[in-house]
């Protein structure tokens, strides 16, 4: 029999909407006989409820870690131990995912395993720094847990000023609309990277995202530091059969209405025997109309990607969107893939060196302007660097006679070549 219960009225209130509860989870864990720390979840639940009653929180940060890493865990000590003991050590170690979540069922129920023998049972999937967060484990018992994770192939993501767990969506092999091999990017990056995440050493966290399509499922351009999102540079490809066929079904009104007006740059037209007309050239491959006519539409041939720096969150400055300082480069070769870990090598070592303490990648470019970032970073300045599609770009290349210039030989030699 476990301890008993606490009283708890107040979180027994957020059981009676209409979404489950995370109270009602918390409760089953709590009931759960099998569980090696049931009584921390009895206890995890009577603090919680008395931080509601209380309106504060009683969670304290402290050093906790282990061996060989110098973060990955987040330390939670309670400030009312005294009153609810089982659970005062209530530290959360976060763990890399597989690069776009792809998990089957054994490997769950192994994480699920490890996590009710060494810890409270409760796991997030996934937190918002992209990790497998198992929360609520004992100082004692987290070196145990990290053993038996790394065991089955595991690995601790970042915490505190460092490179934090990358993120990359589901990708192609549950997405059609995938124009880059996002899996092995964030792989290629991660492993490329790894000290850097166990190790806290920046000026403050960085952080990668990848996103396979336009879509940017990751929200990688909101969200990271290094965004790598995929995209095509050909025409779009269009089946006009399938487009007559969603017209059929639909109705004009409904694809003028719903397809052809809501194009932001109106790059599209519907012809008098009802096929589509693109213009590519004017397509910002926002999506829209990808993602309504699946069918019908599909990115084309030419993939590549593109990549943004400064993405991020609110901080210092306000939310920033990434800024493109790749507009487009294919990722077929080695070569390729060796690449685009040299820009991002050049930038986590530029911002390690250039940031302020904690000043995010973003941050830093607004302060010292994105031309000495670029300088920094190694990169030519190129009139296709923006800030919006077709509205801003950086590049005023009617004043900036000598980048202009540059870009101007560069493209005559790349077409030569
Ligand atoms: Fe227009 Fe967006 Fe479709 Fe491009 S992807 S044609 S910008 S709606």
């Amino acid at each position: 029999m476990g301890k008993a219960m606490h009283d708890t009225p107040m979180l027994d209130q957020l059981e009676s909407g209409p979404w489950p509860s995370f109270v009602t989870g918390l409760k089953r864990l709590a009931n759960d006989e099998s569980l090696t720390y049931q009584d921390m979840v009895v206890d995890l639940l009577g603090q919680l409820e008395h931080s509601y009653k209380t309106r504060k929180g009683y969670w304290k940060g402290g050093t906790v870690g282990v061996i060989g890493y110098g973060g990955g865990i987040i330390p939670r000590f309670s400030e009312v131990a005294a009153e609810y003991p089982a659970s005062k050590e209530f530290h959360t170690l976060r763990v890399q995912p597989p690069a776009g979540m792809h998990y089957d069922t054994k490997l769950m129920r192994n994480l699920c395993d490890i996590w009710e023998k060494h810890g409270s049972g409760l796991i997030a999937f996934h937190g918002q720094s992209g990790d497998i967060m198992f929360q609520g484990a004992s100082t004692e018992k987290v070196q145990d847990a990290f053993n038996d994770f790394n065991e089955i192939g595991f690995d601790l993501g970042g915490a505190g000023p460092a490179v934090r767990t990358g993120m990359s969506c589901v990708g192609a092999a549950r997405c059609e609309q995938s124009c880059a091999n996002e899996q092995k990017i964030l792989r290629t990056l991660v492993n490329n990277f790894l000290d850097d995440m166990h190790r806290p050493a920046l000026p403050y966290k960085f952080k990668f995202k990848v996103s396979g399509c336009p879509n940017d499922c990751m929200n990688a351009i909101e969200r990271a530091d290094m965004a790598v999102i995929g995209t095509w540079r050909d025409d779009m490809k269009v089946d006009q059969e399938e487009v007559k066929a969603f017209v059929a079904k639909n109705g004009s009104k409904y694809v003028v209405d719903n397809v052809i007006s809501r194009c932001p740059t109106q790059a599209l037209s519907l012809n008098d025997d009802n096929t589509l007309a693109v213009d590519n050239r004017n397509c910002v491959r926002c999506m829209h109309c990808v993602n309504v006519m699946t069918k019908a539409l599909s990115p084309g041939d030419d993939k590549g990607v593109t990549i943004l720096m400064g993405g991020k969150r609110t901080l210092k400055i306000g939310d920033l969107m990434g800024t493109v300082v790749v507009p487009f480069m294919k990722l077929e070769t080695e070569e390729d893939y060796e690449r685009i870990t040299e820009i991002a090598e050049e930038t986590i070592d530029f911002f390690a060196e250039n940031a302020l303490e904690h000043e995010r990648t973003g941050e830093m470019i607004e302060r010292i302007g994105l031309v000495n970032f670029l300088e920094g970073i190694g990169l030519e300045v190129d009139p296709n660097m923006i800030s919006e599609p077709r509205q801003s770009s950086y590049v005023r290349i009617d004043t900036w006679e000598e980048e202009a210039d540059k870009w101007n030989e560069r493209k005559a030699e790349e077409k030569a070549a």
